[in-house]
């Protein structure tokens, strides 16, 4: 018999499974269906590959960052910023990718956030999955992934994780109870706070802070995802044909800017 591995939570499947926010209507469970029940459809794949601007420059701005604290020299030169764009092979994307990117790297020149900072963990945001934490306790066990942009560290050994955003959207503080559950286990007895910072609008948010009791409500909350999500694969592979019960549509405008709206046979804008 074949044992079902463990199952898996992550900030990504969190979002994918309740919506941020405000963001109910235009929020579809179909659209995890495809990710996660049928990526490996060559179809899929193709679309799933695909990488649109926003997150083409977001990448490419958490790189720049890297890039400028692998060599601080660049942070003090004029022409840091030119130096981290050959780098990165700006010329090589589009307008709007290079123009947005550029004004990322111009500002981080000019405020370099991290400068002086003890910095633990930076990342360049193109690792792929981190190596998963796995967390056993008495009623569930599961894998929990967490891939963190930046840990710092102060003088008194506290911790801060620092998460890079661009674009428009608005922080998701799911994402900081992730990496805080997360830094629980990496990083016992470490007291630990987290926050974003938007590279573009170099926007801050306030500092997330939890204690043990609301850790382990995150805890059960992921634990519980993380059983949802895998007991809606297991019926999809028992039943292929229940797709879209098992993993129900929500058309909208929306469609417009999902990747799957060439193949889904629900999207209210097919390409
Ligand atoms: S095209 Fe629309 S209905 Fe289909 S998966 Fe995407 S968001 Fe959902």
């Amino acid at each position: 018999m074949l044992i079902p591995e463990r199952p898996f939570a992550s900030y990504h499947l969190w979002s994918l499974i309740a919506p941020a926010m405000g963001q109910q209507n235009c929020h579809c469970q179909m659209r995890r269906g495809f990710i996660k029940a049928r990526q490996h459809e060559p179809i899929v794949k193709i679309l799933s590959a695909k990488v649109t601007s926003s997150q083409r420059i977001g990448i490419l701005a958490q790189k720049g960052v890297y890039e400028f604290h692998q060599n601080k020299q660049l942070l003090k030169k004029r022409d840091g910023v030119e130096k981290v764009t050959k780098i990165l092979n700006l010329n090589n994307y589009t307008y709007i990718v290079r123009q947005r990117v550029l004004e990322i790297l111009k500002n981080y020149h000019n405020a370099p956030l991290l400068w002086g900072k003890r910095i633990i963990q930076l990342t360049r945001g193109d690792e792929g999955f981190p190596k998963p934490i796995i967390i056993e306790q008495d009623l569930y066990s599961f894998r929990l992934y967490a891939a963190m942009d930046c840990v710092l560290t102060n003088p008194s050994g506290n911790l801060h994780i620092l998460d890079f955003k661009t674009g428009k959207s608005a922080f998701d503080v799911r994402q900081a109870l992730v990496y805080l559950l997360a830094a629980r286990y990496l990083y016992p007895k470490k007291q630990v706070v987290a926050s974003f910072y938007n590279l573009e609008s170099c926007k801050k948010s306030d500092l997330i802070i939890v204690n043990e009791k609301e850790l382990n409500s995150v805890e059960s909350k992921l634990a519980c995802i993380a059983q949802k999500h895998q007991q809606d694969i297991q019926k999809y592979h028992e039943k292929n044909s229940n797709f879209s019960k098992i993993f129900s549509p929500n058309p909208g405008n929306h469609c417009k800017y999902c990747p799957f709206n060439s193949i889904c046979e629900f999207s209210a804008h097919p390409n």
